[in-house]
């Protein structure tokens, strides 16, 4: 937990947002300024700043981090996705406390 953190506050319910899933590794939330139809962020739960501070012993999270990208690509029922993690400022990471932006569409209809 780092206390001015935004995401940490989101985890913490000290500020609201849309929590569309949530486990004992992960929080799943609506962005709030959304760049597709859907647009979803995987958070873990642990403070990690960036992908490059996770350790080995965190790859796990890692990967439950995919398996619930599936898991909502499913509940959601998506026709196509995109996994997008920034990574440092020139990467265009503005919030320092990892997750992957989960992209999302479906098939129109
Ligand atoms: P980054 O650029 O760090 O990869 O992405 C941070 C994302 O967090 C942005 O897409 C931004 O819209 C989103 N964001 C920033 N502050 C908040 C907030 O208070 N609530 C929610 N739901 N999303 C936020
Ligand atoms: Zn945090």
């Amino acid at each position: 937990m780092s206390e001015a953190c935004i995401f940490c506050k989101i985890i913490d319910r000290e500020i609201p947002a849309k929590i569309e899933y949530e486990d004992e590794q992960v929080i799943v939330f609506y962005d709030i300024a959304p760049k597709a139809p859907l647009h979803l962020l995987i958070v873990p739960k642990a403070h990690i700043p960036t992908i490059m501070d996770v350790s080995d012993s965190q790859m796990n999270m890692v990967a439950h981090m995919h398996k619930v990208a599936q898991i909502l690509y499913t509940r959601l029922e998506l026709a196509g996705m995109r996994l997008v993690n920034n990574c440092n400022e020139l990467g265009g990471q503005e919030v320092f406390h990892l997750h992957y932006h989960l992209l999302g569409w479906k098939l129109e209809v």
